[in-house]
């Protein structure tokens, strides 16, 4: 029987839920497969862990996680500690020098739920977001200077070199390829950031002439928030930087219904190091605790990560199970309407796996 190693790291508020959820709804679907087993060890690293020891995880954390196939994650963030303290500590921590440079964030409205633009349906909004993940605005280039004094400076500096601005878009192209549409948007600023920016439409120009199939075009960031509302149905794959897909990535979890339902991997596509799955939001302190928090965002990146091990079947089996869920008219969770809790969508949706709901 196939063996795969995943090490969950629950994280924070949410997080801890939603991925307890997934681990037994991916256990429920390796028993519906039968060919393979899922050796799980799970990580207790997030905010909790940085007030007993003074960081989010311990220092071999890399070490004890490079032996596994892939990492399920939850959420980092928790408001007893700054934002940038729990995000640099543990989920750039890992993906940086993981090198999982592509984020691909898939957005698509499910059938039965109602998203928030007008005369759209299921069908009209299937995108993925392609975002590079590993350095861009997000470097963690920068400092501050005369710190606290009325002449404090606070410097973000990008950092984009040619390697990675042309193997995120030849992932991206790649992608595109596999698709339906063949289509493929790249988004940039270059009108107002002259140097990276436009070293980006550079390599695209080069880089997309390999990928003949692929029809592409291009976009500045503020033009392209106001295609994803009023014209969602021209587009299909989108390039861009960490920051700007990393907004354009909310606001596509928004279209499709709810910050609750979508997914994101964070890949090493050459596999020298594991891959990162995770739901797109975050630990929604204000629900934390309740029971109530939609899974189905860990869920989608649960068959996210069982593709990228090489499970395709269990991967389409859970997919059917969270869309059979999505359709039918059993309660919702509360993001999406209802009052259904994090436990019945999960037992629902493996009620499905199991054959139970029929
Ligand atoms: P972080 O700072 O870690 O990103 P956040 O609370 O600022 O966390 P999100 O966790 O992304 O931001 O959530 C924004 C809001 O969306 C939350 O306040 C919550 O009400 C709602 N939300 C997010 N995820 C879910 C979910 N899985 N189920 C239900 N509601 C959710």
């Amino acid at each position: 029987m196939r063996e795969h190693r995943i090490a969950a790291v629950p994280g924070d508020g949410i997080g801890q839920e939603v991925v307890r959820a997934g681990l037994e709804v991916l256990e429920a679907v390796a028993a519906w497969d039968g060919g393979f087993r899922l050796r799980v060890e799970t990580f207790p690293w997030g905010t909790d862990y940085y007030l007993d020891h003074g960081r989010m995880m311990p220092v071999d954390a890399l070490a004890r996680l490079k032996p596994f196939d892939a990492i399920y994650f939850g959420s980092a963030g928790d408001p007893r500690v700054a934002d940038h303290i729990s995000l640099w500590g543990l989920r750039l921590a890992i993906c940086q020098p993981f090198d999982q440079y592509a984020n691909v964030r898939p957005s698509r409205l499910l059938t039965g739920i109602v998203g928030p633009l007008r005369d759209v349906g299921p069908g009209d909004l299937d995108w993925v977001i392609v975002r590079e993940n590993t350095e861009g605005e997000y470097a963690g280039a920068g400092g501050r200077v005369h710190r606290g004094h009325p002449e404090e400076v606070g410097l973000d500096v990008s950092v984009f070199t040619r390697a990675g601005v042309e193997r995120i878009q030849r992932f991206a192209l790649a992608l595109a390829q596999t698709r339906p549409a063949k289509h493929l948007t790249l988004v940039t600023k270059s009108n107002a950031q002259r140097h990276g920016m436009v070293m980006w439409d550079d390599v695209f120009e080069i880089v997309r002439l390999d990928y003949p199939d692929v029809e592409t075009d291009r976009m500045l960031v503020d033009a392209m928030t106001t295609r994803m509302v009023l014209d969602p149905r021209s587009i299909d794959v989108v390039v861009a930087t960490n920051l700007h897909a990393d907004v354009l990535s909310d606001l596509a979890a928004a279209l499709s219904g709810s910050m609750g339902i979508a997914p994101t991997a964070n890949l090493n596509p050459e596999r020298k190091y594991p891959s990162m799955f995770e739901p797109i939001h975050g630990s929604a302190f204000d629900i934390m605790g309740q029971g109530i928090a939609n899974p189905i965002g860990a869920l989608w990146s649960a068959k996210m990560m069982l593709e990228h091990i090489g499970e395709p079947s269990a991967a389409a089996a859970l997919m059917a199970a969270i869309e059979a869920y999505t359709a039918c008219d059993a309660n919702k969770p509360r993001d999406l309407g209802g009052t259904a809790t994090t436990a019945e969508v999960t037992e629902t949706i493996i009620g499905t796996i199991e054959g139970r709901n029929v």
